[in-house]
């Protein structure tokens, strides 16, 4: 590893321990917590768990892309076809998102088989790996994929105060810049529960925490990459955000498989049915980096 990797795994491992040891939910993470003023705070930690009920109540935070609608989308226009067909691919755009790598077996295989089929995607990588595999970070940025992040360590939110929240998400964003020189702006909290301490930490780090509507459940016992597309598909549609994992640094081992093993044919599905795929931050106008 360079001597400059180094420096830049050192400092954001630094931050993310000192997070840890100051663990605790404090009278400042009640005022934090007042002060959020967003819905998701409100209903309380946890409900983002819940797929249909953060899909009809915070469409942008489960990924669903916006329909294209409004004049200058539906107005007739000279450039008629071309207009149409630009509409239609956008509301069609389906995210491919995969969580909880990089990972020295699993990503460059994913790595690959992307590049065949000629498709970017986003990875919401996790500090402790990137501190790990600090190369793969950069090849991932490298082969023009999107990077967000998911954390230093893989914990559950409402576990955490909002010190080592904050701490930990910073670290890992840190680490993700220094390495792979992307400049993150997506957040995917750990198993996909949000917490107000989460949301705070997001907005100061000027993060979109963003989950997913359609998964493959590739660490459920069992699952092939038959199931794994059968289950995706079962969530699949216009405007889909679907999660995978090329690693299985959290699940069973080896559950990647199934996950590498669905995504040809997901890729296939997707093409039978018009449907675009990409990073996030081709989901839309409103998939951007969010303002101070
Ligand atoms: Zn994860």
């Amino acid at each position: 590893m360079s001597d400059k990797l180094n420096q830049a795994v050192n400092s954001a491992s630094n931050t993310a321990q000192a997070g840890d040891s100051r663990s605790t939910w404090t009278l400042v993470g009640r005022t934090l917590a007042a002060v959020a003023g967003v819905a998701v705070a409100h209903a309380g930690p946890g409900i983002t768990a819940l797929r249909p009920v953060r899909a009809s109540l915070f469409p942008q935070l489960s990924g669903i892309a916006e329909a294209d609608s409004g004049p200058a989308d539906t107005a007739p226009s000279v450039a008629g076809a071309a207009a149409d067909g630009a509409v239609r691919a956008r509301s069609g755009h389906v995210a491919l998102t995969f969580d909880d790598g990089p990972d020295p077996v699993a990503t460059p295989l994913f790595l690959d088989l992307l590049r065949e089929r000629g498709v970017h995607a986003t990875f919401f990588l996790l500090g402790t790996q990137v501190s790990k595999h600090p190369r793969l970070a950069a090849d991932i940025a490298d082969a023009g994929h999107e990077i967000g992040v998911h954390g230093w360590r893989h914990r559950y939110l409402p576990l955490r105060g909002p010190i080592a929240t904050y701490d930990d998400l910073a670290a890992a964003k840190e680490i993700i810049t220094a390495t792979s020189g992307a400049t993150p702006w997506l957040y995917r909290p750990p198993y996909g529960v949000l917490s107000t301490a989460g949301l705070v930490a997001a907005r100061r780090l000027r993060l979109m925490p963003v989950l997913w509507s359609a998964w493959g459940k590739e660490w459920a016992p069992g699952s092939t990459p038959a199931s794994v597309h059968a289950t995706l598909s079962d969530g699949l549609a216009a405007g889909s955000t679907v999660l995978l994992h090329d690693s299985d640094c959290t699940s069973p081992q080896g559950s990647w498989r199934s996950a590498l093993g669905a995504l040809p044919l997901l890729l296939d599905e997707c093409e039978r049915r018009a449907f675009t795929v990409g990073p996030l931050g081709e989901h839309g106008p409103r998939w951007h980096q969010p303002t101070a």
